[in-house]
């Protein structure tokens, strides 16, 4: 397992991983396999999503904030940071990605967004290789 660094400079932030994972894979010489991909923060998470036009991302997070605003009278938990907690369980812990040929499988418009919604903060991504 190998352990990436993600620095996050926002509150919510959403900064594409695809290149460091798809260097896991190379350094690693996996060929043939799949790769998991974990975030290990309660207030942050990961998905795959369009990489083509910077406004996808702006329009998820201003979505996300809509869905899920930082104030709610009811919100009870005491470190003021529900709607991370919410936000970063909506995308998720973890992604698995094919492997063919050396290369990550993802589609022609997708990448791998590690999605912040408590920074800034400096962050853990873990990455698993399974060989087939
Ligand atoms: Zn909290």
């Amino acid at each position: 397992m190998k352990t990436l660094q993600v620095k996050t400079k926002q509150r919510d932030q959403m900064i594409e991983i695809t290149g460091q994972v798809q260097a896991v894979v190379r350094e690693a010489g996996v060929d043939r396999g799949a790769v998991t991909v974990f975030v290990p923060h309660t207030t942050a998470g990961i998905t795959i999503n369009e990489n083509a036009d910077p406004d996808v991302v702006h329009d998820f997070l201003m979505q996300l904030d809509e869905m899920v605003p930082w104030n709610q009278p009811f919100y009870l938990h005491g470190e003021g940071n529900s709607a991370s907690h919410v936000k970063a369980s909506m995308m998720g812990s973890s992604v698995t990605v094919i492997i063919e040929g050396g290369q990550l499988q993802l589609g022609t418009w997708q990448g791998i967004w590690f999605c912040e919604f408590d920074g800034p903060r400096t962050r853990k991504v873990w990455v698993r290789l399974d060989e087939a």
